[in-house]
């Protein structure tokens, strides 16, 4: 017996479904319709370009395998892009509102042709939303600019709007937010999100083909144009100048620019002048690494979203350890969440700490005293050489024996390598000391509280202190 398409594809899906979360497998594989089967080349049908990229992108090694253990190794999967046009649903409908392509026409699609009004396709990822895209003080500005744009494309005051910041803090999510929202709020615009990388390289090829002025066109006939990574145009002159021309034609239209950058537009290196000083005209707002607080609320998103549960603790742990970049920090949640699944691990807080440890460069394995003495120091405001040191006012005695308890209970120093650390004491005093405080606990609030702080950060800290 022969089986059609619809069955193979849903036998693919139970595989797939297998393999891969249930977060990624509802966004990415059921929006997706078998169309046909043509001995082994099973068609399917994606909802449009960005759809058929990324699968191709991250799940072709699964969709190959996958379609080999049901149709044989000469299996092939071809797509077929929906293409619906918003703007005149008469002119969709008469070109049947589909288009087929084999995947190499697809590499470079910017204008879906066969539409008789040019309907241009914004490249945008729909994965990048305003939802869930956390906002805290590191963004602030960069979000609310975005927000204001989206509401009136063209019409504020920051235009171009430029934003910048280091890798991983989330320009090019915030770059397709405010595109993904213009998009479904503004449905006639033709807005385009495109890479610096991208942009080169079709003007290379439009050179090449002598086509630079319909490419000039193309872009000067966009509403909201969305270039990404600039600092890119570094160096190359001629990508400069079409740029330029561009620019110019899209800011006397009243039509809005938005840029990302890893730097502001004044430290650009290798980029005309006359094209540094319109990237000021707008808005130039920057992206800041993430505090405590909004690095916990991203996690949390995340997980919720992949609809995974850990306890308070673990999301602490990581939020206060992967301090610098969202990026990583995704990284470690994913790299966690595989772990745990694929070797059938509980996540804890060890487990957490192997993974972090792997991602995070300068972290030592094992909290050392030198570790210790400079948390209690940070805590107390009571100067590591003073606890080192001979003094025996009050405060940097408690600060001193603090540390020698911690150091004895967290690390694996010998009593007598913990008295060599404070300053040549020897090891009786460090069992008065562990002593004392064993003793202080119950009596005293404030050094109970500090205890309990001090060990928390132990315990959180990996320590990212480098001794
Ligand atoms: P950049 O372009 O600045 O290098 P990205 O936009 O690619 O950074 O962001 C890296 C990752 O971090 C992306 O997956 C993005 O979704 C995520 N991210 C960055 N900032 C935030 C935020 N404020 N809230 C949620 N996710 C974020
Ligand atoms: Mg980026």
């Amino acid at each position: 017996m022969t089986l059609d398409h619809v069955t193979i594809w849903e036998n693919c899906l139970q595989t797939i479904k297998k393999n891969i979360n249930t977060q990624s497998f509802k966004t990415w594989f059921e929006p997706i319709k078998p169309i046909k089967l043509e001995g082994s080349v099973l068609t399917i049908q994606v909802p449009n370009n960005f759809f058929y990229e990324w699968l191709e992108e991250n799940y072709v090694g699964l969709l190959k395998k996958t379609i080999r253990q049901e149709l044989g190794q000469s299996a092939k999967l071809e797509y077929q892009i929906f293409v619906e046009d918003h703007t005149k649903p008469s002119v969709s409908s008469s070109v049947s509102g589909r288009k087929f392509y084999s995947p190499q026409q697809i590499a470079n699609p910017f204008v879906i042709p066969g539409i008789k009004k040019l309907k241009v396709d914004p490249q945008l990822n729909h994965k990048y939303q305003f939802d869930n895209f956390i906002e805290g003080d590191c963004n602030k500005l960069a979000r609310s600019a975005g927000k204001a744009i989206a509401k009136n494309p063209g019409g504020t005051a920051f235009n171009p709007l430029v934003i910048y910041g280091d890798v991983g803090l989330g320009k090019t999510h915030l770059a397709h937010a405010i595109g993904n929202e213009v998009y479904s709020k503004f449905p006639k615009k033709n807005t385009v999100y495109v890479s610096t990388e991208r942009f080169t390289n079709q003007i290379i090829e439009a050179i090449k083909k002598n086509s630079v002025n319909e490419l000039v066109n193309f872009y000067q006939s966009i509403d909201v144009l969305i270039v990404d990574d600039i600092q890119f145009l570094s160096g190359k002159i001629k990508t400069q100048e079409i740029f330029f021309n561009i620019f110019n034609q899209l800011h006397q239209l009243g039509k809005q620019i938005i840029l990302t950058s890893d730097r502001p537009p004044k430290s650009l290196e290798g980029i005309q002048d006359r094209l540094i000083s319109r990237f000021k005209w707008g808005l130039s707002a920057d992206l800041q690494s993430p505090d405590l607080e909004t690095r916990m609320a991203i996690v949390s998103a995340k997980l919720d979203k992949e609809k995974v549960n850990l306890p308070d603790q673990i999301v602490e742990f990581i939020s206060y350890n992967v301090k610098d970049n969202v990026r990583e920090l995704e990284g470690v949640l994913v790299s966690l969440i595989a772990q745990a699944s694929l070797n059938d691990k509980v996540i804890d807080l060890h487990l957490a700490k192997s993974v972090v440890e792997n991602f995070v460069s300068g972290v030592s394995k094992e909290i050392t005293i030198d570790n210790i003495k400079q948390l209690v120091s940070d805590h107390l405001k009571v100067p590591v050489e003073k606890i080192q040191g001979k003094t025996r006012k009050r405060e940097v005695v408690m600060a001193r024996q603090l540390s020698m308890y911690l150091a004895k209970h967290h690390t694996n120093s010998s009593l007598k390598a913990i008295g060599d650390n404070f300053g040549g004491r020897d090891h009786s005093t460090v069992i008065y000391s562990c002593k004392t405080v064993e003793d202080l606990i119950d009596t005293d609030p404030l050094l109970k509280d500090a205890l309990n702080e001090l060990e928390r950060k132990v315990k959180m800290s990996l320590t990212g202190i480098k001794t």
